[in-house]
């Protein structure tokens, strides 16, 4: 039966890539080619719990489909089993709000957002292109990052800037980890179906983070911007802070707006604060060891993080339920207590023996007893979305 979706994440430098069978419940294949444009890129297979590594000639996005393509042509069965392709597109504007079939005409929507992600959308359409040569009769599907959040309303979405740069130019939030967002609603609503008709608070932590808002299931706020440098304080990215600071530090460094931008985006964060490391659980372990600037970045991470779920907050009728999903959000029993510590105000609390001991990779709940807001812990999984996306839309095609 066809019912096999390959699902590609085609970044500037890599393709990561997993083929879901039986409506998205099994992973049959995942892998990443890595260090693309370089001539040390490879491919690797994760296949039946067996890992193998093959290097890319010519260091390609081409290549990096095409080596998909030859493994497929070693396992029949899922060839032919293969009904389509879904691929992940950071952002999709005000163009899409929805996953879509695509053809020339969304290729060229895609093209035109790469203004606000200028390292992201070129790959997302080159990966597009390479993929319907080299399996010109599967349907393809694109599924958007932004897309989930284009039900907020314009007081959410737009900055208090002239209107005429929104008019003309389309600058608003836009928000990202759409996908995962999504998914969490519909997950949550499968276990505790209430929750499609109450308020719902999610925190996306990991190297990129945001929080968003969903009220009756419809997202309503949520921390990303334009771009997703805005919001949380993330692995490398600041979040937000006092735009006057950029031409601050272009001037007293000597750099560029672009350069100073970087930094914001590269080298602050959780790595600038704690001048060690992006990565939660390094920092945790330099924190046990002593180290009181990586306590200082995770400390900062998570005051951060309650700050904007409170913000987020103000757009629901009623706090109902706290999902933490993501990297961080799903196995740091630190950062979630800390949050949560700094939502006491707002009666949220979790039972700390259940944070210290929940099971990794599972739904679980942490609520502490009495308190009216559910804390959750829910593996995110933006890959089962998109295998979803696209079965659905090749289904209803006509
Ligand atoms: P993601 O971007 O969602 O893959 O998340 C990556 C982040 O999750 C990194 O900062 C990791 O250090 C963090 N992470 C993964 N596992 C753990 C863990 N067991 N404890 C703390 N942080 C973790």
């Amino acid at each position: 039966m066809k019912d096999s979706i390959l699902v590609i994440n085609c970044g500037s430098s890599s393709l990561k890539f997993a083929i879901l069978a039986n409506a998205g419940q099994q992973t049959l294949v995942e892998g990443i080619a890595d260090r693309l444009g370089s001539t040390e890129s490879s491919i690797s297979f994760k296949f039946e719990g067996t890992k193998t590594e093959i290097a890319l000639s010519d260091g390609s996005h081409k290549s990096a489909v095409n080596q998909i393509k030859e493994w497929l042509s070693t396992q029949p069965q899922i060839e032919a089993s293969l009904a389509g392709i879904g691929h992940r597109v950071v952002h999709g504007g005000e163009t899409f709000s929805e996953s879509v079939l695509i053809n020339k005409a969304v290729i060229d929507g895609i093209k035109d957002c790469a203004r606000f992600a200028p390292l992201h959308n070129p790959a997302h359409t080159k990966g597009i292109e390479v993929a319907f040569e080299l399996f010109p009769g599967l349907p393809q599907a694109a599924v958007f990052d932004t897309a989930f959040h284009q039900t907020l309303d314009k007081e959410q979405f737009l900055y208090p800037i002239p209107m005429s740069l929104y008019r003309e130019h389309h600058f608003r939030k836009y928000g990202f980890h759409g996908t995962s967002y999504r998914y969490i609603s519909k997950h949550l609503a499968e276990i505790y179906k209430e929750s499609i008709n109450e308020g719902v608070l999610v925190a996306h932590l990991g190297n990129g983070a945001s929080v968003c808002a969903i009220n009756n299931g419809k997202a309503s706020d949520t921390s990303m911007g334009i771009t997703p440098l805005e919001g949380l304080m993330m692995g490398t990215r600041s979040g937000s802070l006092d735009p006057s600071l950029l031409s601050f530090i272009s001037e007293a460094e000597n750099i560029s707006p672009e350069e100073a931008l970087s930094i914001l985006n590269k080298k602050s964060g959780l790595l600038g604060v704690s001048e060690i490391s992006n990565d939660c659980r390094t920092l945790e372990e330099a924190m046990t060891s002593g180290d009181s600037k990586a306590k200082l970045a995770l400390d900062m991470f998570a005051s951060r993080t309650a700050k904007h779920l409170v913000s987020a907050a103000t757009t629901l009728d009623s706090i109902d339920h706290l999902v933490f999903t993501g990297g961080i959000g799903e196995n740091s029993s630190y950062i979630r207590s800390t949050i949560c510590k700094y939502l006491k105000a707002f009666n949220i609390e979790i039972d700390n023996t259940l944070n210290d001991t929940a099971p990794r990779g599972e739904v679980f709940e942490i609520s502490a007893n009495g308190h009216k807001t559910k804390v959750w812990i829910i593996p995110t999984n933006e890959e089962l979305m998109i295998a979803l996306d696209t079965i659905n839309l090749i289904q209803d095609k006509p």
